[in-house]
C-alpha cells in the first residue's frame, strides 16, 4: 500500500515507520510512505503556508494554494483518494479501517493552527476522518494512527493473519482477556479452560468472555449486532456467572 502525506511536519510522522508493524511493514515493502510539505510549494520567501481568518478572530488557517498544489502531486504521484484528518470529520472506527485498508493508494492530509481553508476541503477532500471528539493541535498524530491502523490489515504484517481479526471491533465486540506465563501470578490462576487444550471448549470461554466485556464495558455495540443462537446462549452463561461470583 502507498500513503501520501501532505504535512508541514513530515519528520513527525515519519516516525510512524520506525517502530512496530509499521516498520516492518516498510522493511518488507508492503507500505511505501512519501511525503509531501505544502511549505515547498510556497511562493514567499518565508513559506509561509497560513494567513488570518476573513472575518476576523482567533488563530491562523492554513490557505489553499500551496496545500491545493501539494495535494495534486501527492495524487498524482499515488492515484489514493485523498483524506482529510479533521475533527469534524466522520468517527474512525475499524469498519472504515479495514475498508480503506483495501485500497492500493491514499493521500493523507494534515491540518494545524484553526483548520484548513474550506474552499481546499471542498475541491480536493474525498473523505475527512476524525480520531475523537477531541481536537489534538495538528493531523499527524490522527494520521499516524489511521497509519498503524490500516498496517494491521496488510497482509503479510503481522506474524497471525487472524490475529487483526480478533481484535476488538472487529466482529462488532471487545477482544477477550489473554492470559500467559506465568501460570499463577500474585494468588490469581489462568482460567482452567485455556490450560486445557479443549479447542471447542477454548473458543467457547473466549467468545463467551468477548460477549460478557462488551456487555459489560460497551452495550453500545451489543444494540448494533445481531446475536446468533449460541453467542445469546453464552452472554446468558456469562451473566449466571457474574451473578454466581457477586453472590458468593
Ligand atoms: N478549529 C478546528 C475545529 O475546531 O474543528 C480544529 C483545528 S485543529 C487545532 C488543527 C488540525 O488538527 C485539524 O485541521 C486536523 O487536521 C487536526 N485534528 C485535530 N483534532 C483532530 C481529530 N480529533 N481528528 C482528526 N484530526 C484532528
Amino acid at each position: 500500500m502507498r500513503i501520501d502525506i501532505v504535512s508541514i511536519f513530515p519528520m513527525l510522522v515519519r516516525t510512524v515507520g520506525d517502530f512496530g508493524v509499521a516498520r516492518i511493514a516498510l522493511e518488507r515493502s508492503i507500505l511505501e510512505l512519501n511525503f509531501w510539505d505544502p511549505r515547498d510549494y510556497c511562493e514567499d520567501n518565508y513559506r509561509r503556508v497560513d494567513d488570518r481568518p476573513y472575518g476576523g478572530g482567533p488563530g491562523m488557517v492554513m490557505q489553499a494554494p500551496p496545500l491545493a498544489a501539494a495535494i495534486r502531486d501527492a495524487r498524482q504521484a499515488g492515484q489514493g483518494r485523498v483524506i482529510g484528518l479533521s475533527p469534524q470529520g466522520r468517527p474512525l472506527d475499524q469498519a472504515t479501517v479495514e475498508r480503506l485498508a483495501a485500497e492500493s493508494a491514499l493521500v493523507l492530509l494534515a491540518g494545524r493552527y484553526e483548520g484548513i481553508d474550506q474552499r481546499l476541503l471542498d475541491a480536493e477532500v474525498d473523505e475527512e476522518l476524525s480520531i475523537g471528539d477531541y481536537v489534538v493541535a495538528g493531523g499527524e498524530l490522527p494520521a499516524m494512527v489511521l497509519i498503524e491502523a490500516l498496517v494491521r490489515f496488510l497482509p503479510g504484517v503481522l506474524g497471525n493473519e487472524e490475529s487483526a481479526k480478533t481484535d476488538s471491533f472487529s466482529a462488532g465486540l471487545l477482544d477477550w482477556p489473554h492470559y500467559t506465563r506465568p501460570e499463577k501470578f500474585e494468588g490469581k490462576k489462568v482460567p482452567q479452560t485455556l490450560l486445557g487444550g479443549n479447542h471447542n471448549e477454548i473458543r467457547r470461554w473466549r467468545l463467551r468472555q468477548a460477549l460478557g466485556q462488551t456487555w459489560l464495558r460497551r452495550p453500545d455495540l451489543l444494540e448494533k449486532r445481531q446475536l446468533s443462537e449460541e453467542e445469546s446462549l453464552l452472554l446468558d452463561e456469562f451473566k449466571e456467572q457474574l451473578k454466581g461470583q457477586e453472590t458468593s
